[in-house]
């Protein structure tokens, strides 16, 4: 059956990549739980062998539940095919590692989430590739650290705690101009900003956020956007365009050319899903499916409470600073505006007049929030980034960041826009000692 081309985020998220199993009927995604698949003959089993055609071999590589979650989120992004993933991190790593070698370098904003900066600083180090940051301030400042041996920019869209949002369709030009491929991590703006579409060439999410949004699963994901004619500047791209001795002397770009513009997300399965593990396993495909159904509804919900929140806390006598992108003004607004439709997100940083001692006091009085390290939930949750997420990043890397000493996150939620804000205030007066109420008063 061929679906209708969707373009509304609400029936894409209920309706795209599934209608019913085709044996018994079934309308919700079944879960697959199996790690092999029985071939037809030995033909069959040859043919998918050598991708002359497409089809279920083994879980590692691909799994009918996991291809509903695949299929259903290139549909959100408006890309041409995805890769799920175990985790958000290792969807971080093969979306550079499938375009780099050792001495190959990228150029990434410095706005980023903490595990995906020790990734680039540290860790991928170790296979010789170079990650040169830049302030995404000026767009400028990715071509110029750019060269030869630079294979991919990398930047997320509404990155906390700066919250300010990336400039997606001029830095993507700037890099189309040399050809180079602008990849985003959209896990904080999903169904608001479609990167895609602003000419990002892949885009990137851990599903264990506002995708999968119960707190249930992690995951991640790779979104193709098939926008990047990767032939046309084929010295830049060898992992796609050079014979590949691991499958026979593939050529990427020309082996999958009849299956369509995917033959970065092609390789990144059937190589580094391959060789280096990290798949989606079905019952967490399932779970994030569920989530993914009511996303975009949900999104609707979190952005009216945090706009609500944001404007609470910024006539609060405790409160120092509110960062949310609604309140901001400038370049930052402009930014925000340009590229988030329908709301400014639910990430929201705040500092208390008290500094550090008080936003402890702070956490340690919330009722309902759950204190945790994960943003996203269906929950309000709320957090303090210097001594936890960003921990591991020395004093001035954290303020590159934008992490203060003093800087509470909070993620806020879908409850009831009454209790969540009471939650806040009674958290707010147990954290103002007496003399800051009075200075307040
Ligand atoms: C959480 C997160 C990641 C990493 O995802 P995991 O699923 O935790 O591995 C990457 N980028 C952003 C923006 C995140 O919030």
């Amino acid at each position: 059956m061929s679906a209708p081309n969707w373009t509304n985020p609400e029936t894409i998220a209920l309706h795209a990549g599934w209608r019913a199993d085709p044996t018994t009927g079934s309308v919700a995604v079944p879960i697959h739980q199996t790690t092999s698949f029985q071939f037809q003959d030995t033909g069959h089993a040859a043919r998918l062998f050598g991708l002359a055609e497409m089809g279920n071999i083994y879980t590692r590589i691909m799994n009918p539940t996991v291809d509903v979650l695949e299929k259903r989120v290139a549909a959100m992004e408006g890309g041409v095919a995805s890769l799920a993933l175990g985790s958000g991190q290792a969807a971080t790593s093969f979306a550079v590692l499938n375009l780099c070698e050792a001495g190959d370098n990228i150029v990434s904003s410095t706005d980023l989430y903490g595990g995906t900066w020790n990734l680039f600083a540290n860790t991928l180090k170790q296979f010789g590739i170079e990650v040169r940051f830049v302030d995404p301030a000026d767009p400028e400042n990715f071509a110029k650290a750019t060269d030869a041996r630079t294979r991919c920019w990398y930047a997320e869209t509404l990155p906390n705690p700066k919250l300010q949002v990336f400039p997606i369709a001029e830095v993507a030009a700037l890099g189309r101009k040399i050809g180079v491929p602008l990849i985003m991590d959209n896990t904080a703006a999903p169904v608001l900003c479609k990167p895609l579409q602003h000419g990002a060439a892949i885009v990137m999410h851990s599903t264990t956020k506002w995708i999968g949004g119960h707190g249930t699963s992690i995951g991640g994901i790779v979104v193709d956007g098939g926008n990047f004619d990767w032939e046309a500047h084929a010295e830049r791209f060898p992992t796609l365009n050079k014979p590949d001795p691991s499958y026979h002397g593939a050529v990427w770009t020309q082996a999958v050319k009849p299956l369509g513009p995917i033959a970065y997300i092609i390789r990144m399965r059937v190589i580094l899903l391959r060789d280096l593990g990290a798949p989606l396993a079905p019952m967490n495909a399932f779970l994030t499916l569920q989530g993914l159904e009511t996303l975009p509804l949900r999104i609707e919900r979190h952005c009216s409470n945090a706009l609500r929140v944001a404007a609470f806390l910024a006539q609060h006598p405790a409160v120092e600073k509110v960062i949310h992108p609604s309140l901001m003004d400038g370049e930052a607004k402009r930014r925000a505006d340009a590229y988030l439709k329908g709301g400014y997100g639910s990430l929201m940083g705040i500092e208390l007049k008290g500094g550090k001692e008080a936003g402890q006091r702070f956490i340690e009085a919330l009722k309902m929030f759950y204190h945790v390290a994960n943003i996203g939930d269906a929950r309000s949750l709320a957090i303090h980034p210097a001594t936890t997420t960003h921990s591991q990043l020395d004093e001035q890397e954290q303020a590159a960041s934008g992490v203060t000493p003093g800087y509470i996150r909070l993620s806020i939620g879908i409850e009831h826009i009454d209790d969540i804000l009471a939650d806040l205030d009674q958290a707010l007066a147990a954290a103002t000692g007496p003399s800051l109420k009075a200075a307040a008063e």
